[in-house]
């Protein structure tokens, strides 16, 4: 396709739309594309590896209020991808959300950064999108930056009750995968949103992933690792859907959900669209929110006098526990021992040490912590779920 560039002199603009001339540039995009991206708010949930590009390269973009939420220190192991990080915050040890404000404060002042330390659950997740908050409305999107499906369904859920787009993303190791999703707010094409009204809903995270694996199956990047680029290459992308959504490009949105293996040098763009007709998705035919109403999680209890928290998976995450494998990635990260009935692992997170003790349902006693957020995140890094 021919591109055509918009024709915008520099020297004519005002110095705050001045510095953003070269993506002007672009069509489909002009000044009108750029005021809407300065008007736009976004929610980044997460902000590690996927989280810090996005921040960054959203905040580069001028999009001008952007709240981001993460409950985690940065360490050392952390700086391997997670971009807008350093060593001195390693030092002061400042928590994610708040060193990236810092960071962003410097790259372009012109966009507000609400950073919130917090974990990010069924209780808070509309909050943080605006919806009934006082301090700013609803936002324009969720971008994902997260770790887990647990807290992708949250968000999904969240997207699709409010109609808010919802741009997926995930990597681990050396593949990755991203989708944008424009979820549909009424069933049958009935909905209100600009692109239901222009036929461009897409399936949910949960038309495509009706389930999520099981804890315990898949592997973590504490667990298995992961290279930079891979990260890099899922968040941009999701960076690129973001900005289509948010400059109102919405028929320039790829539609197709990106998967990749860098290490296998394989790149494909599975085509997930069908998955709405052919799913009998709850969420978004069925308008059950499980995950928001808190019903389809994993949950938590303090285990009283004793510093600990036990997890349970709750039904459909029936877990499989292979106490071999899990064996395996943890060894190298502190002792490890198991039987056929459970495994007990320590493990330094955060500089913080954790007993980690696994049972074949899925069920965990996480030792070191009274806080759920705690005790959850461990689970989700060192487990998966
Ligand atoms: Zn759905």
């Amino acid at each position: 396709m021919a591109i055509t560039p918009h024709t915008i002199d520099q020297s004519t603009l005002p110095p705050e739309l001045a510095r953003y001339h070269r993506q002007m540039l672009l069509p489909g995009f002009g000044i009108e594309g750029q005021k809407k991206l300065m008007s736009s708010t976004a929610l980044v949930v997460g902000c590690g590896a996927l989280g810090t590009v996005i921040v960054n390269m959203l905040a580069r973009a001028g999009v001008g209020h952007i709240v981001v939420v993460d409950r985690d220190f940065i360490e050392m192991t952390n700086l391997q991808r997670q971009i807008l990080f350093d060593e001195q915050d390693v030092k002061d040890a400042i928590p994610k959300a708040e060193a990236a404000k810092r960071k962003i404060a410097q790259i372009n002042s012109q966009v507000k950064v609400t950073a919130i330390v917090d974990d990010v659950n069924h209780t808070n997740i509309e909050k943080l999108a605006g919806i009934g908050n006082d301090a700013y409305g609803k936002v324009d999107i969720i971008v994902d930056g997260v770790d887990n499906f647990e807290t992708r369904y949250i968000a999904n859920d969240c997207a699709v009750k409010h109609g808010i787009p919802y741009v997926y993303g995930g990597s681990v190791g050396t593949v990755g995968a991203a989708y944008a999703i424009l979820p549909h707010t009424a069933p049958l094409g009935t909905g209100e949103t600009v692109w239901e009204k222009a036929g461009l809903a897409t399936p949910c995270l949960r038309c495509i992933y009706e389930q999520a694996p099981p804890p315990g199956v898949n592997p973590t990047c504490d667990t298995a690792g992961v290279i930079g680029p891979a990260v890099s290459i899922v968040s941009n992308y999701q960076v690129a859907e973001a900005l289509k959504i948010l400059t109102g490009n919405l028929d320039r949105l790829s539609r197709t959900m990106l998967s990749f293996d860098l290490w296998e040098n394989t790149f494909r763009q599975l085509k997930v669209q069908k998955a709405y007709d052919v799913a009998e998705c709850v969420c978004c035919k069925g308008r059950q929110f499980e995950f928001l109403d808190g019903m389809f999680g994993s949950s938590t209890t303090t285990l009283c006098g004793r510093n600990a928290v036990q997890i349970t998976p709750k039904a459909g995450e029936k877990a499989q526990m292979n106490f071999d494998e899990i064996a395996t990635r943890l060894r190298g990260m502190g002792t490890v021992t198991a039987n056929k009935f459970m495994l007990r692992a320590d493990i330094v997170d955060q500089g913080n040490p954790y007993e980690l003790t696994v049972f074949s349902d899925g069920r965990a006693i996480v030792r070191g912590t009274k806080e759920a957020n705690v005790a959850r995140s461990v689970y989700a890094k060192y487990i998966g779920g």
